[in-house]
């Protein structure tokens, strides 16, 4: 039987996502119905974004899966109607983007460019930089988008250490895990990348106490989410000069308000959550794959465990 799939992500996306959509299910030999609009008690697969009109999933009694385009899960994974199997998204284009997004913020530090940059007053200052084999650059989180930048800032030479949950072996990175392992993570850490989901065992995982155990004169490149930093806790850190700089992408509230202190600070550039958008071409593909494998009775990908949150 042909299954019935609903495109319930938000509206402005389907113009965007049909055609990827429809290409990527004839590339697997499947033609589902593909639609905006399909009574609730038909549907057999949900594309969504958690920022969709759709918030109760209680009516689609034959639904097989919700297959989210966003990779963080944060304000659904709770919905207490959301009951089917829930597959966030793992897009090799958006990892691919936000693979450089993060090299080109820590290159952005490592060599010092803000000094040229910024330099109204001519002055000639040579200044060599280490090389990325003698700066150790720490990432919080090694999933999907954590290994990846690790293999990136590898293979640009840089000395990398990792931080997960569970035990995790990613090849040249020096890997801790657990509450026991992240003082040991942060203090190699002189620039630090934060990608770890929004969970309530992460929020303020940078913290007063956490701050001061970097290397003075750290640089904190955030993409993962707002909620892992305590602000006020980083502004102190910044004021004080404990840590040189930071880059942030996404912030407690978005966008981030114009009277928050982040936008004035001198040491903090903010960007307007771009580090990794997903991409419509590669993530359609993924959709694709996952109502292949429930049409086939096989396990979907990238299926949320509800108890961790991501
Ligand atoms: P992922 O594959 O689920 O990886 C999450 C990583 O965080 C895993 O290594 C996990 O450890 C670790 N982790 C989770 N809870 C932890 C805890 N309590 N203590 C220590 N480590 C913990 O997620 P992903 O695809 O890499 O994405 C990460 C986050 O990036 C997303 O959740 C989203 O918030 C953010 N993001 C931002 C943008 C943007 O544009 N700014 C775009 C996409 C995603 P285990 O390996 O042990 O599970």
């Amino acid at each position: 039987m042909t299954p019935n799939v609903l495109f319930a992500a938000h509206p402005s996306r389907w113009t965007i996502y049909e055609t990827p959509l429809r290409s990527a299910f004839a590339e697997l030999g499947l033609s589902p119905h593909l639609a905006p609009d399909i009574p609730p008690a038909e549907v057999d697969y949900i594309i969504y974004t958690p920022n969709a009109p759709l918030q109760d999933f209680s009516p689609f009694t034959r639904a097989k899966a919700v297959l989210n385009l966003w990779a963080g899960v944060e304000t659904i994974v709770n919905n207490p109607t959301l009951t089917l199997p829930l597959a966030r998204m793992v897009d090799p284009g958006m990892t691919q983007s936000m693979t450089e997004w993060v090299a080109g913020h820590v290159m952005r530090y490592h060599l010092g460019m803000d000094q040229h940059i910024h330099n109204p007053d001519h002055l000639w200052v040579p200044h060599t930089p280490p090389l990325a084999s003698e700066r150790q650059v720490t990432i919080l989180g090694l999933g999907a988008l954590g290994s990846a930048v690790a293999e990136v800032l590898l293979s640009l030479g840089f000395a990398v250490t990792g931080w997960s949950r569970r035990e995790k072996h990613v090849p040249g990175v020096i890997a801790h895990h657990g509450s026991g392992g992240l003082a040991t993570a942060l203090a190699q850490a002189e620039i630090l990348v934060l990608l770890l989901p929004d969970t309530p065992a992460t929020e303020n995982t940078l913290n007063t106490e956490t701050l001061a155990r970097l290397p003075k004169g750290a640089f904190v490149i955030n993409p993962g989410r707002g909620p892992l930093i305590d602000d006020e806790a980083l502004l102190d850190a910044l004021d004080r000069g404990h840590v040189a700089g930071a880059t942030l992408d996404v912030f407690r509230t978005e966008p981030l308000p114009q009277a928050h202190p982040f936008w004035a600070h001198p040491k903090v550039t903010v960007t307007p959550h771009v580090a990794a958008e997903t991409r419509p071409t590669t993530a359609a593909r993924v959709i694709a794959e996952n109502v292949r494998r429930g049409e086939a009775g096989e396990p979907f990908l990238h299926l949320v465990d509800r108890r961790s949150g991501y």
